[in-house]
């Protein structure tokens, strides 16, 4: 039997709280395998307090340098994770460094052997991944505790939201800045009022605020509020008064910091004073939420889908304008002011060159004083027989429209089966696209007449409708949009607040 010269392999990291890991009780178990097959072991290589991850161990590094020269040609170790906690490390040097060297590797404790013929075994290789998903659990041990400091309640990072500050007496406690605390309370006043991230950053850029960074002490150039700070107080639940216990974690392989998902946050409550109520914040999510889903369709007002230009017949455009002065006094907060505008004259002068506005309020006022004068005045028999006619002629535009959405519907169920069909190969590429372009453009046709005749049809009223709608206006009911959609075909609009309202009785 070959002589082996043998080195024995000893490394405890820093994570490692494992008493049967010590250098001490490896040195024992290599040495006592050493003795008992006869072994004789030229070299102890000790790394102590060097991790398994990076490649930095001055030990290990000896002990190459010796295998190269040939100083040994055996390396013993308590386990295969001693050597390398990386799966891909590992296999480098059980299956090409040491073969290539004609080093023979045994690892005492998983019973591992490469002897004299060195073949790749695929235990080592499976050793090496467990030695990884190990690496995992410690990094949680580690995580734990500062976990744990989390979970008394103390704050261990190192920075502080904006709105708050270290306890001068006390580190871990976070308490109010009360200097700044009010400017979050109003970011979140303000966003509650429909003002969009944007605008609250312009406006307090305006009111020259200072942004968190240059409040800290931080060198910028330009000292304006950005959405995303904006974005970022809006989203943290560290303002009702708790902290999130797993905000981050670390990836102990790659020392890299990464963020925890919502949904697995853990809190702790009452771990400092709140700026902004429970109520507030979990009003201000859902709003984020609905944002992020559904980012057009933001404005919900009394004439929507009713004002049109009296010249062009134009769609007016509703739009605001933020005032955070009257007459050069800065305002608590700025107002919104809502108008109509003709925006034709932006794409088309030739055809409307006016671009006039009306403001919301004045243009409310006159249509709703014309809805009341016409209630009041209708005689409301005359009127249900004339609706009662037109109902009937509609009757066949209804059927019609089913008929078309029943189709609508065909089709994309066509276009769905097709699509799954080339998912799964059944069908060629060609095949599919051809098909594909012929529902699409049967889609197309389809939705395109449907549109026709719900905008033909979209602003009639029936008989019992009028009726109701008379009674509720006698009660005193208020009008919203749904009913003066009803009532009101179009309203077109003019310069110096000339209306004429085409209503649909
Ligand atoms: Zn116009």
């Amino acid at each position: 039997m070959k002589e082996y010269k043998a080195g024995i392999y000893l490394r405890l990291s820093k994570e490692d709280t494992n008493t049967n890991n010590s250098i001490e009780a490896q040195r024992n178990i290599t040495l006592n395998y050493a003795k008992k097959h006869n072994i004789s072991v030229i070299n102890e290589y000790v790394d102590n307090g060097y991790s398994g991850i990076l490649d930095s161990r001055p030990a290990l590094n000896k002990m190459i340098v010796d295998i190269l020269r040939k100083k040994i040609d055996m390396v013993i170790v308590k386990d295969l994770s001693r050597l390398t906690r990386d799966k891909n490390k590992t296999g480098y040097y059980t299956e090409v460094f040491f073969p290539d060297n004609d080093v023979r590797l045994i690892s005492v404790t998983e019973f591992i052997d490469s002897g004299e013929r060195y073949e790749i075994d695929d235990t080592i290789m499976l050793r090496g991944i467990m030695n990884q998903s190990y690496v995992a659990d410690i990094s949680k041990k580690i995580k734990s505790v500062k976990t744990d400091m989390k979970k008394q309640g103390k704050y261990v990072e190192k920075n502080v939201p904006y709105g708050y500050k270290k306890d001068a007496e006390d580190k871990y406690k976070v308490v109010i800045d009360e200097t700044v605390s009010d400017n979050v309370k109003l970011i979140y006043e303000m966003y509650l009022q429909g003002y969009s991230q944007g605008e609250i950053a312009k406006y307090l850029t305006k009111l020259k605020i200072d942004t968190p960074k240059k409040y800290k002490g931080q060198n910028v150039t330009i000292n304006e509020w950005r959405n995303d700070s904006i974005s970022r107080i809006l989203k943290d639940p560290f303002y009702t008064g708790k902290m999130i216990i797993n905000k981050l974690y670390t990836d102990y392989r790659t020392k890299k910091k990464h963020k925890t998902s919502k949904e697995e946050w853990i809190f702790k409550e009452n771990t400092h004073k709140a700026i902004i109520s429970q109520e507030q914040f979990d009003k201000v999510q859902e709003i984020l939420e609905e944002k992020f889903y559904k980012p057009k369709n933001k404005y919900e007002y009394l004439l929507k889908g009713l004002v049109y230009c009296g010249h062009c017949k134009a769609r007016m455009q509703y739009k605001y304008r933020t005032r955070t002065k009257i007459r050069n006094k800065v305002l608590d907060k700025p107002q919104k002011c809502w108008y109509f505008k003709c925006r034709t004259i932006y794409k088309f002068p030739s055809i409307c060159d006016k671009g006039h506005t009306i403001m919301e309020n004045t243009l409310n006022e006159i249509v709703l004083n014309a809805v009341k004068q016409k209630l009041n005045t209708i005689n409301i028999n005359i009127a249900t027989n004339k609706i009662a006619d037109e109902y009937r002629k509609n009757d066949i535009t209804y059927r019609e429209m089913k008929l078309l959405k029943n189709n609508e519907t065909k089709i994309d169920n066509e276009m769905k089966k097709l699509y799954s069909k080339r998912v799964d190969e059944k069908i060629s590429i060609e095949d599919f696209k051809s098909q594909y372009d012929e529902l699409k453009s049967e889609l197309k046709e389809t939705k395109k007449y449907l549109e026709q005749l719900q905008e033909k049809n979209k602003n009639k009223i029936s008989e019992e409708n009028l009726k109701r709608i008379v009674m509720d206006f006698k009660q005193g009911k208020e009008f919203t949009n749904e009913i003066l959609k009803q009532i009101i075909n179009r309203i077109e609009v003019y310069e110096d607040k000339k209306v004429e309202i085409e209503f649909n009785f």
